[in-house]
């Protein structure tokens, strides 16, 4: 393998162990190539943004699917209000980070 498709690997792997912990591995996960959201959630899947998971931090992309994670367990409808930031908060998500790119 490739350190492309490792680092991609190591990426899905730490994102299903974590939808697997807060019990949304019901959701599928995959990688997207929208240029504007780091991650995204729908009643269907998970995704996370392919740059944003090759060449961020491994912190701000756990903070990203974290993010996405919140929203499964609020409700999609509930986008981020303050019953999102309170399952957000709860689960460990630190909100001021780069929120205006994670719908
Ligand atoms: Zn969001």
């Amino acid at each position: 393998m490739t350190d492309t498709e490792n680092r991609l690997l190591l990426i899905e792997i730490l994102a299903r162990d974590l939808m697997k912990k807060h019990h949304v591995d019901y959701l599928d996960f995959k990688f997207s190539n929208d240029k504007k959201k780091l991650g995204y959630c729908t009643t269907e899947y998970i995704s996370i943004q392919t740059n944003h998971a090759l060449y961020d931090d491994i912190n701000e992309i756990q903070n990203t699917i974290l993010h996405e994670i919140a929203h499964a367990l609020a409700g999609l409808e509930n986008n981020h209000n303050i019953f999102w930031k309170e399952i957000a908060k709860k689960i460990g998500v630190k909100i001021e980070s780069k929120q205006n790119q994670t719908e």
